[in-house]
């Protein structure tokens, strides 16, 4: 067991939430630490989803687009500069009911003032082979992240609940024909969901079917689709799949600790980013399942980083 000296402000994650967040504590003086995660194949790593996007072109400032990689590095370079440190590894467990708050990785103790949570969520994959190498060259996750490049394109959307629709409705301004493919006979959608994708002329929906294998060696360019009553296989020339089946937060470490919602998204108080703990805030899409960008994680990344410095200056100034 190695203990590590003390530290104002720890900061577990490393997505664009952690990562503004540790730009504004660094540049507060606070010399935060990052535990930015470890490397995978999987958002579950240093940078987070956005390591697993190609071109960014909603992000403001690029006005030529930045690819997902290079906006993270980006940022991370930019804590950097004012002190910002970081590790390289996963947080394996917390306690957070003592003062100061302890923050293990694996044998190894950190303890801080406060702690800033910004773990984010991930997409629910099909676990299809070659889903995880064709992110970003043909499978998204996100529309409104990367609709606008399958302009004039066929494409398809997996799913059958709101996300699903919701989806399929909005890649209509872009695409020429969306097919959503669902694995039931009904949507688990909202009705009025529903009713705006049925009376929508680019959408089609193929009931009881699954996406059953990847085409493409660079790019996306077909999809294997079986029917799950008949056992039919049937391969689709499309441009995108849009995988719409559900997220999950991040959460399991913070379980029975921090406030969550049903789903297991921490629940922060209204207009800040204070969790149930003192001292413990939750910035990104570990609290946020409606905006999911990269600017509203960093936006609430800057409100976890000011709610700290301020906790800490009423509560620990001159300590
Ligand atoms: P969801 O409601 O859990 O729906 C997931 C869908 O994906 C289901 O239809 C499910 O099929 C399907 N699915 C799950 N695993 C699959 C797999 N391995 N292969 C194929 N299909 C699979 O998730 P969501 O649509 O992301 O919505 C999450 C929550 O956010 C919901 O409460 C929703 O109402 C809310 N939301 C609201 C809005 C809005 O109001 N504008 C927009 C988006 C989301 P089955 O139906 O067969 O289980």
């Amino acid at each position: 067991m190695t203990t590590h000296p003390h530290r104002n402000v720890i900061i577990i994650g490393s997505g664009p939430a952690g990562l503004t967040a540790a730009v504004y504590t660094a540049r507060a003086s606070l010399a935060p630490l990052v535990i930015e995660g470890e490397p995978s194949s999987t958002s579950d790593q240093p940078g987070g989803q956005l390591m697993l996007t190609t071109e960014v072109e909603n992000f403001p400032g690029f006005p030529e687009g930045v690819q997902g990689p290079e906006l993270m590095q980006r940022m991370r370079d930019q804590a950097a500069r004012f002190g910002a440190e970081y590790l390289t590894e996963k947080a394996t467990n917390i306690d957070f009911s003592s003062t100061p708050k302890r923050v293990w990785v694996r044998d190894d103790e950190y303890t801080a003032d406060a702690v800033i949570v910004s773990t984010g969520a991930r997409s629910l994959m099909l676990n299809l082979p070659d889903e995880t190498r064709l992110i970003g060259h043909g499978v998204s996750t996100c529309a409104t992240c990367d609709g606008f490049f399958f302009r004039g394109q066929e494409i398809v959307v997996v799913g059958g609940g709101d996300s699903a629709i919701e989806e399929a409705s909005f890649l209509t301004k872009f695409a020429t024909k969306v097919t959503i493919i669902h694995r039931r006979d009904k949507f688990r959608a909202s009705k009025i969901m529903q009713e705006r994708a049925f009376a929508n002329p680019k959408i089609v929906v193929r009931w009881n079917s699954q996406v059953t294998r990847l085409i493409g060696d660079a790019k996306l360019t077909a999809v294997e689709v079986t029917d799950t009553v008949t056992g039919a296989v049937e391969t689709l020339a499309v441009g995108g799949l849009f995988v719409a089946i559900g997220h999950r937060p991040n959460t399991d470490l913070f379980a029975g600790v921090l406030d969550m919602d049903e789903t297991g998204y921490l629940v922060t108080q209204p207009g800040s980013s204070r969790t149930n703990i003192a001292g413990v805030f939750a910035c990104g899409d570990v609290q946020d399942h409606t905006y999911r960008q990269a600017i509203t994680a960093a936006g609430s990344g800057c409100m976890a980083a000011i709610d700290a410095e301020r906790w800490l200056e009423a509560t620990h100034a001159g300590k």
